[in-house]
């Protein structure tokens, strides 16, 4: 069995834009509606000859409170099933409640957690990705799902701590 690389993060912030990105097709779906993505659906990757699965998450509930709980629950599940836990934030926004109740849940976590700051769609924006920092995990990686910035070097992390 492959290994699995769970994307996790609240709604919207590009996580199946960044799935797609990924696995080279457009297979997860995006909306510009939060909370399309209806659970966890895994897609075959690879990069430089690794093999691996990457499990796109979603399943949100509409009130903030149970926003909330939906994602500490997914991050929890990630962490008991997958072998690195990739938590996307969004750099147009900056760090939100949401994204601190996931990285406490993560801060604890045995599986390795990379940090992804998306939405840097450009060279000027690589600030916005510095405060990601405050949320207490490790470098964050400024890129750009949409566009292809920077996700190399985050596929580059991901299988070397695989
Ligand atoms: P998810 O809910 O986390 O799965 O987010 P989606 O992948 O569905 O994307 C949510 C919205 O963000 C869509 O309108 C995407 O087109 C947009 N988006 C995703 N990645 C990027 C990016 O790198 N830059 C910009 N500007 N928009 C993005
Ligand atoms: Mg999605």
């Amino acid at each position: 069995v492959l290994p699995t690389v769970a994307i996790v993060g609240r709604p919207n912030v590009g996580k199946s834009t960044l799935v797609n990105r990924i696995i080279g097709r457009r297979e997860a779906v995006v909306e510009d509606v939060p909370g399309v993505t209806r659970d966890r659906i895994s897609y075959e990757g690879l990069w430089n000859g690794r093999r691996f699965m990457v499990q796109d998450t979603g399943g949100w509930e509409q009130d903030a409170k149970g926003l909330h709980r939906s994602i500490a629950q997914q991050a929890e599940i990630a962490m008991n099933t997958a072998d690195v836990i990739v938590l996307v934030g969004d750099g147009t926004v900056g760090i939100t409640s949401g994204d601190e109740t996931v990285a406490k849940t993560l801060r604890r976590s045995a599986t390795p957690v990379i940090l992804a700051v998306n939405k840097v769609d450009s060279e000027k924006a690589e600030l916005e990705a510095a405060e990601f920092w405050g949320l207490g995990l490790d470098e964050p990686f400024a890129l750009s799902a949409a566009h292809g910035r920077g996700t190399g070097d985050l596929l580059d992390k991901i299988v070397a701590t695989l």
